[in-house]
């Protein structure tokens, strides 16, 4: 399928929309992240993947619904949320990507769980057993930090990021 559209034409629309969009509008919109989409889909379409190519319809017609949602500033629709999801989920299943920080978020979202429960552990009998919860969910989520931290600057080393 072609949509006729170019990847020069989408990226310049994307990058007209970056120098458009403000802060908030860019995070309410993800403009980063279809920018990355974007330049990965055109890698893996002319390495011959079919769904790249059909997804490229896709992010026109999300790259047009940007365009006419930043005049009112309203939000994504499930339909243009979900089509983010299937687009990224095809990126990360089929080409073995990993969104970018994806990995300090996870591992500071698990140091944060895990380290409360260190916390209850070291804190165990004692009386004041809100500090080592308090000290624990630091000290998980420094440790998070860290490791996630590491294994996203080898996913980006490895080329292995949207
Ligand atoms: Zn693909």
């Amino acid at each position: 399928m072609d949509s006729g559209v170019s990847w020069a034409d989408i990226n310049n629309q994307v990058d007209r929309l970056v120098e458009q969009l403000d802060k908030k509008a860019a995070r309410r919109y993800r403009i980063d992240l279809i920018k990355r989409m974007a330049i990965r889909m055109e890698e893996f379409e002319l390495a011959n993947c079919e769904i790249c190519v059909s997804n490229q319809l896709i992010l026109v017609g999300l790259i047009g619904s940007i365009q006419q949602l930043k005049e009112t500033g309203g939000k994504y629709d499930s339909v243009q949320r979900k089509a983010i999801v299937t687009m990224t989920e095809h990126l990360k299943n089929e080409h073995k990507l990993v969104e970018k920080d994806f990995y300090t978020s996870q591992y500071m979202a698990i140091g944060i769980a895990l380290g409360a429960g260190i916390g209850v552990a070291l804190g165990a009998g004692v009386d004041n057993l809100a500090a080592f919860i308090g000290v624990g969910t630091a000290l998980g989520a420094g440790v998070g930090v860290a490791v996630g931290a590491g294994a996203d600057a080898k996913a980006v080393k490895e080329g292995r990021t949207i």
